[in-house]
């Protein structure tokens, strides 16, 4: 039943029907409707399922797809001037806007009801991390920077070797392939995955607390929105030759994936087949989205910023000019080690807090209606990544 309704509407569409369907099914249920959880859980233990080995065998095959050191310095180079740059404007145009809105004056925070305790650690320790010491443990518990690091290390190793390296080539390159298969046998569970994503949501939310939020919310959908349809548009015209409707157009399936999951590495797979379906070349794809799934947030940079901001204009610790710099640091460097998972955002914030000397209240309230937030968050991080690679490409590419 389900594969005719995705053939009969496309994937995307059916995917949007799923959502439209747990909104209404959460709105009609009410808090009953948690009883569809278990449809969205297997959809995300699905999509999880295929992260690990999709993450180090495409980021293994992108390095070796580069065929010289020097060539990937050249794509390495560019990628991540690319995210230290779109990342750097989300939070800039973050900053400004809370800055002008100020939606914290007024506002009380109480320390109570704390977030759920997972604590981000400190900088020092998040750099210790990113050499796994065993690589096995890396990948038991998903620990995807790690993962990245040594994914980089092994391809290049790969690119070094002599010709006796090619089985383990081959055997990247089909697992990578593999993988995207299985992740169109996934999608076609996804419209039922998002029923069970959704539906809980909304049944279980009151929305009279979005309410006392509402300028602080309005400040970080306002800048999501400017900078997913003004500022990342801009900078894909400027070193890309595609349109930008067209190619935001036929990315459906990845934004609808990121709004319902509110996980960039979920969406992972989905988005590698929509960039190969986009004509981006592998060699860009499987190098600039999996790595962007876990370091590229731009999204989450604005987002950390603006809450930062907010925290100190409502316990009246206006912050200096200086001080917003240091937010403006941390905050890229919190959205880096922030992983592609739901409210990983709002975790490495206490990091950004920490810096500049302020206290940790109102999280439990932010908690509280963070998925929303996040929803919109992710589909702005996944969209970074995809222009990411429109823009790695360059001037020379004609796709869509
Ligand atoms: N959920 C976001 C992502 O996966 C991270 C965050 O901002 O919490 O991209």
């Amino acid at each position: 039943m389900i594969t005719r309704v995705i053939r009969f509407l496309g994937t995307a569409q059916a995917i949007f029907l799923g959502i439209v369907t747990g909104v209404l099914l959460g709105w009609l249920m009410g808090p009953i409707s948690a009883c569809l959880r278990p449809l969205g859980d297997i959809f995300i233990s699905l999509l999880k399922l295929i992260i690990v080995p999709l993450i180090f065998s495409s980021i293994v095959v992108g390095v070796h797809r580069t065929g010289s050191m020097a060539r990937l310095g050249k794509i390495g180079g560019r990628t991540l001037l690319y995210y230290l740059i779109t990342t750097g404007l989300a939070m800039l145009l973050g900053l400004i806007l809370v800055n002008l809105i100020r939606p914290g004056v007024g506002v009380h925070l109480s320390h109570e009801a704390a977030p759920p305790a997972s604590h981000a650690g400190s900088f020092q320790g998040f750099l210790g991390r990113l050499i796994p010491q065993n690589i096995f443990q890396a990948f038991a518990e998903m620990n995807i920077l790690p993962i990245i690091v040594f994914a980089v290390m092994f391809g290049i190793a790969l690119l070094t070797a002599n010709r006796s390296a090619k089985p383990l080539v081959d055997l990247m390159r089909s697992t990578e392939e593999v993988f995207l298969v299985f992740t169109r046998g996934v999608m076609a569970y996804a419209p039922i995955g998002v029923i069970g994503l959704i539906a809980p949501l909304v049944g279980t939310f009151g929305f009279d607390i979005f309410l006392s939020f509402d300028k602080f919310i309005l400040v970080v959908l306002g800048g999501l929105l400017i900078h997913a349809c003004v500022v990342l548009p801009l900078v894909m015209k400027l070193f890309s030759n595609r349109s930008v409707t067209a190619y935001a157009r036929s990315l459906q399936k990845p934004f609808l994936t990121a709004f319902a999951t509110a996980s960039s590495s979920a969406t992972l797979p989905i988005s590698m087949e929509a960039a190969r379906e986009n004509g981006i070349s592998d060699e860009t794809a499987s190098f600039v989205l999996p790595l962007g799934a876990t370091i590229n947030m731009d999204g989450t940079a604005l987002y950390e910023a603006v809450v930062a901001v907010f925290i100190a204009q409502a316990v009246d610790m206006p912050l200096t000019l200086g001080q917003q710099g240091i937010v403006f640091i941390t905050a890229m460097l919190a959205s880096i080690g922030a992983a592609g998972i739901p409210s990983a955002g709002l975790l490495t914030l206490l990091l950004v807090l920490e810096a500049v000397g302020l206290p940790a209240v109102g999280l439990g309230i932010l908690f509280a209606i963070d998925r929303p937030l996040d929803m919109c968050r992710t589909t702005v991080n996944v969209w970074g990544d995809q222009v990411g690679c429109a823009v790695v490409e360059g001037k020379n590419n004609h796709g869509k």
